[in-house]
C-alpha cells in the first residue's frame, strides 16, 4: 500500500517521535507499505512521522540515486537498510554542504551544513540491534530521516537569506497549494 505523505505543516512533522515496540510481526507491514512509498515517490529515504506516524522508524535507500547526481560519489554504492529505534551516537569528519529536499516539502530545495560521517545505533528489519559507522551521501541520508523522527526539518537548517526566500512556498505547501507527483496529506 501506498501511503500519502504528510506535507509541512502538519503537527506530526514537528514531534520528536516516540520508541516503537521491537515486533517484527507488527512492523514488517508498516515497513514493506514504507519502502514501496519511497520507491513510488522516488525518494532515497522515508521516517514514519511523513507517514503520519510518530514512531522511530526510517527506511532508506541510498543506492538508488542517479548516477549522475554529484553528491554521491561514484566509488559510493549506496545501501537499503531499515533504521528502528535509531539513536545517534557520534557524527564526525569535516562540514559539508550539500543542497537537499524532502518528499513533504515538495520543490523546495536548499542547501544544509551536515558532518561527513556518523556512528549510530538502531535495529534492522530482523529486530537485531546494530551500531554501524557511515559517511558520504548513506551518511547525509540517514542524518536527514533521523532529523525527522527528531521532529526536525532540513528547511529549518538552511542559511536566513535562503529561508526567506523559500518562505511564500512553504506557506502554499501548508495550504496544499502545490504539485506534486505523489498523493499528500495537508493540514
Ligand atoms: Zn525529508
Amino acid at each position: 500500500m501506498i501511503f500519502p505523505i504528510y506535507a509541512f505543516g502538519q503537527p506530526v512533522l514537528k514531534k520528536k517521535a516516540e520508541p516503537v515496540e521491537l515486533s517484527a510481526d507488527k512492523l514488517q507491514p508498516i515497513i514493506s507499505d514504507m519502502l514501496e512509498t519511497m520507491y513510488f515517490c522516488k525518494g532515497v529515504g522515508l521516517a514514519a512521522p511523513q507517514v503520519g506516524l510518530s514512531i522511530r522508524l526510517f527506511v532508506i535507500d541510498s543506492s538508488k540515486l542517479n548516477a549522475d547526481d554529484e553528491r554521491k560519489k561514484k566509488s559510493e554504492e549506496g545501501i537499503k537498510e531499515v533504521f528502528i529505534n535509531a539513536e545517534m551516537i557520534e557524527e564526525s569528519g569535516n562540514t559539508i554542504s550539500l543542497e537537499e529536499g524532502c518528499l513533504s516539502i515538495p520543490n523546495v530545495y536548499g542547501h544544509v551544513e551536515r558532518k561527513e560521517t556518523i556512528k549510530i545505533r538502531y535495529y534492522n528489519a530482523r529486530m537485531e540491534p546494530i551500531e554501524k559507522e557511515f559517511t558520504g551521501f548513506t551518511a547525509r541520508v540517514i542524518q536527514h530521516e533521523y532529523d525527522h523522527i527528531e521532529g526536525i526539518l532540513f528547511v529549518e537548517k538552511i542559511k536566513p537569506l535562503k529561508k526567506q526566500l523559500i518562505k511564500r512556498k512553504l506557506e502554499d505547501i501548508k495550504k496544499g497549494i502545490i504539485n506534486s507527483r505523489y498523493k499528500m496529506k495537508f493540514v
